[in-house]
């Protein structure tokens, strides 16, 4: 059992490589050049997938949470046995860091052993009957055949999220990964298979997008996708899903802000925004995308921030001197890019950074230079969309309600951060009329923690991931009333 990327270009379907002539590349995003290829399958191979799937589902959905729970056991060994390689294959494909590739592995790990545990306590319910001959049972049953499409920017995580805890939960699979970082993917995907799980249970398809979208979509046998993703894409599946009321867990994007008052610890402050707003390159659905600062503390944070981001490290990924890496590509460095020049143009200024780096070792490369952009206004595009860059931005505020008020004014809600010592604030802060987010954290910036439930609202989707509540995605409740 080993890796080796010139055999990551086949789809799984029913145990077996499905060897499909036409294929894609893959671009190292640090320079350009070819990592490898993944096959280009389309609304047939998909459908084969479907139906291996269907087949395989009411045989794995009957077996015991422990039997089930072998063959994740055993992936989690192969993961571990194969921690370094995965790691490098991460970095080569995506660009992040190695540090950052080898905690995506671990954590991985991490996720399969906990949905391992916890898919052993799906409980289901005795309700008091209202008869005193019945009885009331509440069942929660595997949903099915499941579609699972993953993104980009943690292609490992995503998948391991999505993969762990249907299989967990007793549902069978079809694997869609991002069209620009299939290998990992499929990397995952082979240890999983070599752990001898039965045919048809979990099956692999790559290619193009729309057309596996739309067979997992339109297939009645297909009972939900669970979709990680761009907001855009995510609407378009809710499109698709009314046509037969296909179930959707929807992890879609988000405008994060970070909220900084002045009873802050500002040192502590800098520190943990950096941390999340330059993880992966900014490439993180719950990173920040807006800081608001305090007036009375603007110029003490703004001058922390920029000492701060000046000493950030930017190298290829897999040098082990690196703090961030390259943009996935150059769609993506050219959409940041704007957004900088458009906010500059509307009357904000760069303090640092606002420029492709094209010295020597970065030029083949994706690479931006870490940005702090200052004088934001709520009108400039860089605060409505989501960045996914490496660009910290500065909006000041002067109140409370004030705050709120403009952090709320988008249609996102995926995570907000606040800072401040005073428990009152807080309490108004987190309370049902303060920030509107599916997750909060206050004085840190950490979230996605495999034991609680991590999801958006408003734009940001539907649906959690982690905790019992990200299992229960993948059951369906059966009531029973029993008369004797
Ligand atoms: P993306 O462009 O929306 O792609 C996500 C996945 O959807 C890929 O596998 C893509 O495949 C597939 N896809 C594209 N068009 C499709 C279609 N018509 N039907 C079905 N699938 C389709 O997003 P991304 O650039 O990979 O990831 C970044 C986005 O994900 C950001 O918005 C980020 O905030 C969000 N995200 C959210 C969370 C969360 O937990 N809320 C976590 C991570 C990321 P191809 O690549 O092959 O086209």
């Amino acid at each position: 059992m080993g890796i080796d990327i010139k055999t990551l270009n086949t789809l799984w379907i029913n145990g077996e490589k499905l060897e499909v002539e036409a294929k894609r590349s893959v671009k190292n995003p640090a320079n350009g050049e070819k990592v490898g290829e993944f096959s280009d399958g389309g609304r047939k191979e998909t459908s084969l997938a479907i139906e291996a799937a269907s087949v395989a589902f009411p045989q794995w959905a009957k077996l015991t949470a422990e039997a089930r729970n072998e063959y994740l056991l055993k992936w989690s060994e192969n993961i571990e046995k194969n921690k370094e390689k995965l790691a490098l294959l991460l970095t080569t494909e995506q660009g992040k860091s190695i540090n950052e590739a080898r905690g995506e592995i671990e954590g991985c790990r991490k996720l399969l052993q906990w949905f391992t545990e916890e898919g052993r306590r799906i409980y289901g319910e005795i309700i008091p009957a209202s008869n005193p001959n019945q009885k009331l049972f509440v069942y929660k049953e595997p949903l099915g055949v499941v579609g699972l499409i993953t993104p980009m920017n943690f292609p490992a995580a995503t998948v391991m999220r999505k993969v762990g805890s249907s299989l967990a939960a007793g549902c069978t699979i079809i694997l869609k990964p991002s069209g620009q970082t299939p290998l990992i993917a499929s990397a995952l995907f082979e240890l999983l298979i070599d752990t001898g799980i039965p045919k048809g249970v979990a099956n692999f398809v790559t290619g193009n997008s729309n057309e596996i979208g739309t067979e997992l979509m339109e297939d009645s046998r297909v009972r939900k996708v669970s979709f990680t993703g761009s907001t855009i894409i995510g609407k378009k599946l809710m499109d698709q899903a009314s046509r037969n009321v296909k179930q959707l867990s929807l992890e879609l994007g988000g405008n994060s802000p970070a909220i900084i008052f002045p009873d802050a610890d500002l040192d502590k402050a800098v520190e943990l925004v950096v941390a999340n707003k330059f993880e992966n390159c900014g490439q993180v659905c719950n990173g920040i995308n807006l800081i608001y600062v305090h007036k009375d503390i603007l110029e003490e944070f703004t001058e922390k921030l920029v000492e701060k981001v000046s000493t950030i490290r930017v190298n290829v990924g897999t040098e082990e001197d690196c703090d961030i890496g390259p943009l996935i590509d150059r769609g993506a460095l050219d959409k940041v890019h704007a957004l900088v020049v458009d906010a500059q143009e509307m009357g904000a200024e760069v303090l640092i950074g606002g420029k492709q780096l094209i010295d020597e070792q970065f030029k083949n490369g994706n690479f931006y230079a870490p940005t702090i952009v200052t004088s934001v206004t709520n009108e400039m595009k860089i605060s409505q969309e989501e960045i996914f860059g490496p660009v910290a931005t500065i909006l000041s505020f002067t109140d409370e309600e004030e705050v709120i008020k403009v952090a709320n004014a988008t249609p996102y809600g995926l995570a907000a951060y606040i800072f401040t010592n005073d428990l009152a604030r807080i309490n108004r802060l987190i309370a049902v009329d303060g920030i509107e987010a599916g997750n909060i954290a206050v004085n840190g910036t950490s979230l996605a923690y495999v034991q609680a439930p991590f999801g958006g609202v408003k734009e940001s989707g539907m649906g959690r991931e982690g905790g019992k509540q990200g299992l229960e995605e993948y059951c369906e409740l059966k009531y029973v009333v029993l008369n004797y």
